[in-house]
């Protein structure tokens, strides 16, 4: 019996595990952070409104809502996944080495700058940038660490 009553309650929780203050909370920090988050930001970017939400529950909501549509991943090469609202503008990413954050970078290059060998034909290109942020760039200094 108690195992039927705690087989329901799992049923019920994995069937609404994401409860609308939590789901409203994890979109609206993707939302306002303006850049891709990793899973832990988004935790502590909805923890003012969504205290009780745990790292889990964001790694089940990230996908869920990235499966409906709500969240696009954003993969970087050796990168956990990151995630941006969907819908957005065609863009581009710079990923800062100090800190590690991912930022939106507005506008694009353009077209393949003629890398595209004769007869091939473009599809999509995807460009990312690797540097500094403002933040973690030291003025006269080309390697600058944190203070
Ligand atoms: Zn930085
Ligand atoms: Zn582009």
């Amino acid at each position: 019996m108690w195992a039927d009553i705690a087989k329901s309650a799992v049923d019920a929780w994995c069937a609404d595990f994401l409860h609308t203050p939590q789901r409203a909370a994890i979109l609206a920090a993707i939302a306002r952070a303006g850049r891709p988050l990793l899973p832990q930001e988004v935790l502590e970017l909805a923890a003012t409104e969504a205290p009780t939400l745990s790292i889990a529950t964001v790694y089940r909501a990230l996908k869920k809502l990235s499966d409906e549509g709500d969240i696009c991943p954003v993969a970087l090469a050796g990168e956990p996944m990151r995630y941006e609202p969907a819908g957005r503008e065609h863009h581009h990413h710079f990923q800062c080495r100090g800190c590690r954050r991912v930022y939106d970078v507005p506008g694009c290059v353009g077209g393949s700058g003629g890398l595209v060998p004769t007869g091939f034909t473009l599809e999509e290109h995807e460009v990312i940038l690797y540097g500094r942020c403002a933040s973690c760039a030291v003025p006269g200094e080309g390697r600058g660490v944190r203070a």
